[in-house]
């Protein structure tokens, strides 16, 4: 029996179910109430199942029903489920779950960034180190939220003195340049690295603040809340850096936790003097991809059909079941 492919209803479930249905495969939302219109208009899947909680998903009610079922991890799936519920759950997914703790813990993160040469913005101990711009970032901040900027010690306290429950943040130096994030995605069937098209993250307000005259954007506070996602290619000379990143993420992938395969994202800002620096690695699909459902400038090149990240999920599950290795993509 052909698996059914699921995801919960959120980030980039409408691209991926939409790319399963291209491959052939029966689709499910996982999703509450206020969404299900929602899914009813795009009609990418088969079956809408109702929850009041995600995490109603790890119970027993539906063991049976989701036995069939592959499912897509994406950020929402992540933040809803929890990467420690991930690993112990009896749901299959698609990818190698162990990624999820990998991405998700930050320590982790850099030392992963750290072995595939991967230059990361410097990380400060204490507030009286700071000797250039920073950002303060805190664990576990969704989609950059309450994220703030700070020029030196002074402006630490000072803006630190409004924040509740202040313990769980890092001061990053703040890197100036263009944020690019590249999608990939690495076919464990065919050992292969292929480039999926990048994006820039659309954030409130600091994207904005050009907009209103200097006099009035000196007042403001940079935030950098992600609501959007806007496309955008890279110099083609830069594209051998962009592989050589993900080809040694990969690499240092098989090093640590078996293996990263499937789709990726590494968040990187690029200096003038071309030096790429990453702030995060996603290891899983991004949001970003749901500019190209119908394929990206890059995949036009490779795909002589429409390819979305989505897509070549669905894809890589239909060549794993017809040469008998789905088992060694889900783990
Ligand atoms: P999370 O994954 O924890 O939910 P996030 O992925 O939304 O968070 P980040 O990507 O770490 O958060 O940061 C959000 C935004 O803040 C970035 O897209 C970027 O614009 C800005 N930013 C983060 N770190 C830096 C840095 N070191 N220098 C300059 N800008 C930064």
């Amino acid at each position: 029996m052909m698996p059914v492919i699921a995801t919960i209803g959120s980030h980039s479930s409408l691209q991926i179910l939409k790319g399963a249905k291209e491959e052939g495969f029966k689709t499910a939302v996982i999703t509450k109430k206020p969404m299900v219109k929602i899914y009813d208009s795009f009609k990418v899947a088969d079956e809408i199942l109702i929850v009041d909680n995600y995490s109603d998903m790890l119970g027993e009610k539906f063991n049976d029903k989701f036995s069939n079922f592959i499912f897509i991890p994406h950020g929402s799936f992540v933040e809803y489920i929890g990467y420690k519920n991930m690993l112990k759950s009896n749901l299959k997914f698609f990818g190698n779950r162990k990624s999820l703790e990998w991405e998700s813990d930050r320590r982790k993160m850099f030392k992963w960034l750290d072995d595939s040469k991967i230059k990361v913005p410097k990380i400060f101990d204490g507030p009286d180190e700071i000797d250039r711009p920073c950002i303060i970032k805190f664990y576990g901040a969704k989609g950059g939220k309450g994220y703030f900027f700070v020029s030196d010690e002074k402006e630490f306290y000072e803006k630190m003195k409004n924040i509740k429950e202040a313990d769980d943040y890092i001061i990053q130096e703040y890197v100036v340049g263009t944020r690019f994030y590249p999608h990939y995605f690495y076919s464990k069937l065919d050992h292969e690295l292929e480039f999926f098209g990048i994006d820039i993250r659309y954030e409130s307000n600091a994207d904005s603040i050009g907009r209103i005259p200097p006099k009035f954007s000196d007042k403001i506070n940079p935030t950098y809340v992600v609501v959007g996602n806007t496309p955008v290619v890279i110099r083609e000379s830069l594209l051998p850096r962009v592989f050589e990143m993900g080809e040694n993420l990969v690499n240092a992938s098989k090093k640590f936790f078996g293996g990263l395969w499937g789709p990726f994202c590494i968040e990187t800002i690029l200096t003038e003097d071309m030096e790429f620096y990453a702030i995060e690695v996603s290891a899983r699909i991004v949001a970003g991809t749901n500019l190209y459902i119908d394929g990206s400038q890059y995949t036009k090149i490779r795909y002589d059909e429409p390819m979305s990240t989505g897509r070549r999920i669905a894809r890589e599950i239909k060549k794993g079941i017809e040469t008998g290795r789905l088992d060694e993509l889900l783990q």
